[in-house]
């Protein structure tokens, strides 16, 4: 006996049925390319929005969370990039990406975990029914095993071992003749492993394509560069809901900023001088994090002129600083750089102080920094391994987790760019702080928080 059609009739389907018919129909193996017309800004938003969404369930998957959990996590997020009930979108991001990401080995092989993931999410929360729907929308049939042969009854399908694969590593189904017996329950992860199949060889074809399309000019920038795409949304860079001041920095370093920058903040303290690339990271970053140009001017003077005269500062470093606040040169309004530029650029040399220190510091040299910083234990291990494992960006994010305790039950708290773009951390780090200071501020006298 074969499964296929789930059964229909003619009339006009009930609330129920259309909500069945509905969510089956959300989940694609995305078999046929759409054929339709893009705006450009489409093709960008459209990806960028899946990228959020690709690299939070990578995010989810790295820090160990169960399929339960990330499918609790993930819902909203698909949601709020329309996702989850916008049909076309889903499909052309998909496409968009596949494309984008074809492009080598490392990205091709970053794709398929990820959309994998993003496939097995959505086909397990399939009722029995939708599964029923989706499996006949897909063409994909099984030979079912005859419920009196069944211990128990329920539904059971015949399967060549070859696309059980997962299951029979894991011993959850015996092996007899060269097929298996899988219950429906399980039958996800064969449905999984041709969804992998296709994608891969789907993959390997568009690589061959890749450079022809790419060489669209209107295309190519985005086609190229995705991958590196900043998803961390503007608001949460740049600050403008508070100006710093020079005198407060030694406590925001303290309290708010991320390793990188605390990092660049001591050595500048410390040694009175940051090399080049180490004063425009940071000079940046403070620029975003909502120090006036005056005041950095003050900062960087106070501090170089220890080993330097006034003079020298001026004619050296000044120009500097007014340059990143867009007053000299070409009068450009310079952006703070994002965790993957500082990740990806150089790393800093001898006496250099840019970068990122997970990234950048072997093993034993950033245990000591954490150690400074009162982490360690369990969750120094913790962030050491996902750095040893270049997991960079959400060592970073465990690193805010503990300097922030509780951050994440905290509903108003937008840590969405934490572990993207420093300055993302840093406005996370402030909401929080303020967050503290307003409900300790409430409380009655003697209590404490
Ligand atoms: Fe800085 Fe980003 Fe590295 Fe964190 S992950 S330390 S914010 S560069």
């Amino acid at each position: 006996m074969q499964v296929n059609a789930t059964s229909r009739s003619s009339s006009r389907p009930s609330l129920a049925a259309e909500q069945v018919l509905k969510r089956a129909r959300g989940v694609s193996m995305y078999a046929t390319a759409p054929r339709e017309e893009l705006t450009l800004e489409e093709f960008e938003s459209f990806a960028v929005d899946r990228l959020i969404v690709l690299r939070m369930i990578e995010n989810l998957r790295i820090r160990g969370f169960k399929a339960r959990e990330v499918e609790q996590q993930m819902r909203p997020v698909l949601k709020k990039h329309g996702l989850e009930d916008d049909r076309r979108k889903d499909i052309v991001s998909h496409y968009v990406l596949r494309l984008a990401y074809s492009k080598t080995e490392d990205l091709r092989r970053w794709f398929l975990a990820q959309e994998a993931a993003l496939f097995r999410l959505r086909l397990e929360s399939l009722s029995s029914a939708e599964l029923e729907v989706f499996l006949h929308d897909h063409d994909i049939s099984f030979e079912e095993v005859p419920k009196e042969n069944i211990a128990g009854g329920g539904v059971s399908y015949l399967v060549p071992f070859t696309q059980a694969l997962e299951l029979v590593a894991k011993r959850q189904v015996a092996v007899e003749k060269g097929k298996v017996v899988v219950p429906q329950s399980k039958i996800h992860s064969i449905i999984i492993a041709r969804f992998r199949t296709a994608l891969s060889k789907s993959l390997a074809t568009a690589s061959q394509f890749f450079a022809d399309i790419a060489a669209d000019p209107r295309l190519a920038s985005l086609l190229r560069n995705v991958d590196r795409h900043d998803v961390t949304p503007e608001k949460n860079v740049v600050d403008d809901s508070e100006q710093i001041t020079a005198d407060q920095l030694d406590a925001l370093a303290a309290t708010s900023m991320p390793l990188c920058m605390r990092v660049a903040h001591d050595a500048l303290r410390r040694e009175h001088k940051l090399k080049h690339w180490g004063r425009v990271q940071y000079g940046l970053f403070l620029k975003a994090a909502g120090l006036p140009m005056e005041e950095q001017l003050k900062f960087f003077e106070a501090e170089f002129t220890k080993v330097m005269t006034h003079e020298q500062f001026n004619k050296e470093h000044a120009y500097g600083v007014r340059h990143r606040y867009g007053k000299e040169g070409k009068r450009t309004d310079y952006t703070p750089y994002g965790c993957f530029k500082i990740i990806m650029d150089f790393a800093p040399g001898p006496g250099e102080f840019h970068g990122c220190p997970y990234k950048h510091y072997g093993k034993d040299r950033l245990a000591a920094l954490l150690s400074t910083l009162s982490i360690r234990g369990p969750t120094a291990t913790e962030i050491l391994d996902l750095a040893s494992n270049h997991n960079y960006q959400i060592a970073c994010q465990r690193h805010f987790e503990a300097a922030h305790p509780d951050a994440l039950e905290q509903q108003d708290l937008s840590l969405a760019g934490v572990g993207n773009h420093p300055n993302a951390y840093f406005k996370a780090s402030r909401a929080y702080h303020r967050a503290a200071k307003a409900a300790s501020s409430t409380l009655p006298p003697g209590a404490s928080s």
